[in-house]
């Protein structure tokens, strides 16, 4: 029985992890939620599945809940603090966060230093500050487990070999919904951008998955789980997204990992690691699929992808720079501010001012990450 602590237990991550535990009761026992402020399904939540303790971190939204948690004996923590809480919970063996953009980093940090193995569904705290957090879980000997279903599937097929017997990484795009559209990108609309071809997720991710940010992202944080220079981290277009990811070794062999696009998988195996249990999700039917397509991306029209290996081949700041910059650059997009080809334009902007810092300590990457989005807000 491996006790766990679910950090954004409203999100739809955090509910896919639930429905895991649901149907493997006498695997995993629930023993801390956290949420931004949907409290009354946390309060639900909190009631099937009575965790020790709870927060919530919009202090408002925990008022009209308190008194019935407590009711439930559950001890309930607000903001920052809370929030904290719930990441070390002391009855906890592994925690699994997902928080939407880089606010996840604080509390994984602290995570680790408590002695927490954790899985990470949110990409941003790696892409940010992914050297800093594996050398902290390195040297406390917990386990750093990759939940994006191309590192889940990378992570799957080493087994744990070491990077010396890896010639290189390949992650697949599916491509996202502009991968065959004719002409200029300027006009695409915003609805038109939330048309994901694959997979439903949220509106961050979705956009990122548009331009092919969410790629470029996905190299850096592949090199700094795996410790890879990230020229040897591959993407090949593959639109029918069954291939998730391929590692080639030295001897020529490819392992590659294939599954329907269902996030209960790598969330699964996550939780379950090393073990293998039972699925909810439909069985891959390669019969269906019957073909199976790659290509090499266009850096050109998808310049986004270009500016993650650019970032992590300079390194230092510059990896969170690239994110707080795009993070800023997708809210305004959705917000209708500026048009789909600015995401990419503002990043770039951002990125020639940038003096780089190398070895950056948890404050200078913060601050880094503070200093990209005021000055991307302010070059839209
Ligand atoms: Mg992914």
């Amino acid at each position: 029985m491996k006790s766990i602590a679910i950090i954004g237990s409203t999100g739809s991550i955090g509910q896919k992890v639930l429905e895991i535990v649901r149907l493997h009761p006498e695997q995993f026992r629930v023993v801390a939620l956290a949420a931004r402020k949907n409290a009354g399904l946390l309060l639900k939540q909190a009631k099937e599945f009575r965790p020790k303790q709870v927060s919530l971190f919009d202090r408002e939204s925990v008022r009209p809940v308190e008194a019935s948690l407590r009711k439930l004996k559950i001890r309930v923590g607000v903001g920052e603090e809370g929030l904290r809480e719930s990441s070390t919970a002391s009855e906890a063996d592994q925690v699994i966060f997902s928080l939407v953009g880089a606010t996840g980093l604080r509390p994984i940090l602290a995570a680790i230093r408590a002695g927490k193995d954790v899985a990470v569904a949110n990409k941003e705290p790696l892409v940010m500050a992914g050297e800093l957090l594996l050398k902290e879980a390195r040297a406390r000997g917990v386990q750093f487990l990759p939940i994006d279903s191309e590192h889940s599937g990378l992570w799957q097929c080493l087994e744990g070999r070491a990077a010396s017997t890896v010639r290189k990484l390949i992650v697949t795009s599916s491509g996202g919904p502009f991968l065959r559209r004719k002409g200029s990108l300027a006009k695409v609309r915003i609805e038109e951008a939330l048309r994901h071809p694959r997979w439903r997720m949220g509106p961050k991710i979705t956009i990122d998955s548009a331009t092919l940010m969410n790629k470029g992202l996905e190299v850096i944080e592949a090199a700094n789980l795996f410790n890879l220079e990230v020229e040897r981290i591959e993407v090949l277009i593959h639109p029918e997204a069954v291939v998730h990811a391929l590692v080639e070794f030295i001897d020529g062999s490819h392992l590659a990992q294939l599954a329907v696009t269902d996030m209960r998988i790598p969330i699964q195996y996550a939780l379950s690691f090393p073990e293998r249990l039972n699925h909810l999700a439909p069985s891959l039917d390669l019969v269906k699929v019957k073909n199976l397509h790659f290509e090499k991306p266009d850096l050109g029209r998808f310049p986004c992808l270009g500016f993650g290996y650019e970032a992590k081949r300079k390194g230092g700041t510059l990896p969170t720079v690239v994110n707080g910059a795009n993070e800023s650059a997708v809210e305004a997009f959705l917000a209708g501010k500026i048009s789909f080809t600015a995401i990419p334009r503002t990043i770039e902007r951002v990125m020639k001012r940038h003096r780089v810092k190398t070895d950056p300590s948890l404050a200078d990457i913060l601050e880094a990450d503070r200093w990209a989005r005021s000055q991307a807000c302010r070059l839209q």
